[in-house]
């Protein structure tokens, strides 16, 4: 589905991507794991026009082709960035929802605002997204009323409302209590069965051995070491995932 190739992105002196090159297949789930600071939620926001790489290409197997190695003017590089943002649904560690929104309005918010969707056609298939993840009865409340868990489902579905090629999760349970973590990793298994492409950025070994087909694993800005959970987590080739997975798993 998409192609990554040698992503470079820097703050001020300090390097943060050098040189990332992976490949995201259709219908498959990939997990960015490594220690804070290595570079795991800066390239979800690359790959989702937040930040604008100081070089790299990201081509989708559909033609779509973002080049930011030719240092693109500010407006070439916006543009891209636009059309990045259109692809792809980024679900947060918070949720972000609006507060002064029930959550029907939170979820229909981006479909007719940045998709041009007609609202009935938008509210039927919010309304659909919501029953999938068992919070039809809240369809009226406001966020403050619901639990941290259901807010982040309420999230997820705001994202999927968006239709994207692509679904980005930034920790999506780090911020939560230890015991609404399974309910949101529940719905992420869900829609990894149900085909949805998705790179997730997640300290949560357990969950990414089981349902990653990569995990992609970062350190000091590069990729050390990417494969499949089963084989990177019994067996690490390299010394540094071998460190890091020890202290965790
Ligand atoms: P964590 O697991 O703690 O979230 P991470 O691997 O996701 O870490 P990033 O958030 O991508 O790491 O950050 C990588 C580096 O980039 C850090 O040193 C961070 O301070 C720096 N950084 C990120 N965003 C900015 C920014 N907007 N301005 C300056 N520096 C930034």
């Amino acid at each position: 589905l998409l192609e990554v190739s040698g992503l470079v992105k820097s703050f001020g002196d300090n390097v943060v991507l050098n040189g990332v090159s992976f490949a995201v297949d259709p219908g498959k789930v990939t997990c960015l794991i490594g220690p804070s600071g290595s570079g795991k939620t800066t390239v979800l926001r690359c790959l989702n026009g937040l930040e604008t790489p100081d070089a790299g290409v990201l081509a989708f197997s559909d033609g779509g082709r973002y080049d930011f190695s030719q240092a693109p003017s500010g407006r070439a590089a916006k543009a891209e960035r636009a059309a990045l943002r259109d692809r792809s649904a980024m679900v947060f560690q918070h949720h972000n929802l609006f507060p002064h929104l029930t959550v029907i309005q939170n979820v229909i918010e981006g479909p007719v605002r940045a998709r041009g969707i007609a609202k009935d056609a938008a509210v039927a298939e919010a309304e659909r997204l919501l029953e999938r993840v068992g919070l039809s009865q809240k369809r009226d409340a406001f966020p403050h009323e619901l639990s941290g868990g259901q807010q982040q489902r309420v999230g997820i579905v705001r994202a999927l409302a968006l239709r994207p090629d692509l679904l980005l999760f930034d920790e999506p349970t780090s911020a939560l209590d230890p015991e609404l973590v399974g309910e949101v990793l529940l719905v992420l298994k869900e829609l990894a069965e149900e085909g949805w492409t998705m790179v997730i950025v997640t300290h949560e070994l357990g969950f990414a051995r089981q349902v990653a087909d990569q995990v992609v694993f970062f350190d000091e800005g590069v990729i050390v070491e990417r494969g499949h959970p089963a084989e990177m987590f019994a067996a690490p080739q390299n010394a540094r995932t071998r460190r890091f997975l020890d202290r965790l798993l």
